[in-house]
């Protein structure tokens, strides 16, 4: 693996492309675990994100795409590579019933712009804490929607051969999309088709949503949202809490008390006890069921192995 040397970053400052070095990553992550970064660079363009990438893939840098960080457990103490995050892809335009928008724009503004607009279709990703890129990559959805639903096309940057190309099949399935199995291929953005609605009855349909949410998640502790995903024919949490593992901990990383899908961290988690965590609830699980449950989080670790 490469290190990271003055003329990458002297080529990064040559393009007006931020970083910076040694960055702590703990406090962005939802979980409020993770360790530090030796590279964060934030592109504001599609041709920054190519020349940063490309510039990373040549100096043999291993390296990440980051979104708003709430689907990620950062499994390591220090990551000897490159982040780079999609904070100031933040471009939103709004034509008619469509918005273009860039891949670090939050569902929560996209909810809320749609809403102000009399737009319906973005109800259900109200309160989702993503951005677009990491949510078109997840294909994230809630209450009865996901983003397969209003998604038309997205933009990608193929790594490869450094082409951006419009993207109008994004082969999305349950939490799946085309960004998960190639990894070649990174979300600059897309465009949403939705529909004309009344103002008053999408904003209470958001209301309610996140009524729910307050109501069954555990948000005011750090975590991923939903640990695992949905195994066909169940539900993740009820299995785990069928096993009494409700409230059960490993150090600072807990089941949730409120909601046996979602693994929390209590304060000062480390990612070790999370895995360890992890392996207990699906070892019980798998046992009494003998349903085998799946990550639905993402563990990016120092390690060139993928742990999923
Ligand atoms: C309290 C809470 C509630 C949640 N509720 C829900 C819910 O109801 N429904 C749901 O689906 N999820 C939920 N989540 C999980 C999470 O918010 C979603 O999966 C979200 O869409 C992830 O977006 P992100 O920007 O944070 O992605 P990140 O966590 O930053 O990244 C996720 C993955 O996407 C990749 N990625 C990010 N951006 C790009 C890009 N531009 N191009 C290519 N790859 C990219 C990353 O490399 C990573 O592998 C919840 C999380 C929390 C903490």
């Amino acid at each position: 693996m490469g290190e990271i040397g003055r003329e990458l970053l002297e080529l990064l400052a040559k393009h007006n492309i931020e970083y910076k070095l040694d960055v702590s990553t703990k406090e962005r992550a939802s979980f409020k675990i993770g360790g530090r970064v030796a590279l964060a660079i934030y592109p504001a363009t599609a041709e920054q994100v190519a020349i940063a990438l490309s510039a990373l893939d040549g100096a043999g840098i291993k390296h990440e795409i980051i979104g708003n960080a709430s689907n990620l457990l950062f499994a390591f103490d220090y990551y000897n590579g490159a982040f780079v995050f999609t904070d100031r892809l933040d471009r939103c335009d709004l034509y008619e019933e469509y918005i273009a928008c860039g891949a670090g724009v939050s569902l929560t503004h996209l909810a809320n712009l749609a809403a102000k607009n009399s737009l319906s279709g973005l109800e259900f990703a109200y309160g989702i804490p993503g951005f677009l890129g990491g949510s078109v990559y997840m294909n994230a959805g809630a209450y009865g929607g996901q983003m397969s639903d209003v998604v038309i096309h997205t933009v990608a940057l193929n790594k490869k051969n450094g082409q951006i190309i419009r993207l109008d099949e994004c082969e999305f399935g349950y939490r799946q999309s085309i960004y998960m199995r190639d990894r070649d291929l990174v979300c600059l953005g897309a465009t949403l088709k939705l529909a004309r609605g009344e103002e008053s009855e999408i904003r209470a349909k958001m209301a309610e949503n996140m009524r729910q949410r307050k109501e069954k998640q555990p948000l005011e502790l750090g975590s991923a949202g939903s640990y695992f995903k949905r195994p066909e024919g169940h539900f993740a949490g009820k299995l785990i809490e069928d096993c009494g593992l409700k409230g059960f901990s490993v150090g600072g990383a807990q089941v949730s008390e409120k909601h046996a899908g979602f693994i929390v961290n209590r304060g000062g988690a480390d990612w070790r006890e999370v895995l360890e965590l992890e392996r207990i609830v699906k070892e019980k699980v798998a046992l009494a069921f003998g349903v085998t449950l799946e990550r639905e989080v993402r563990v990016i670790t120092d390690q060139d192995v993928v742990l999923d």
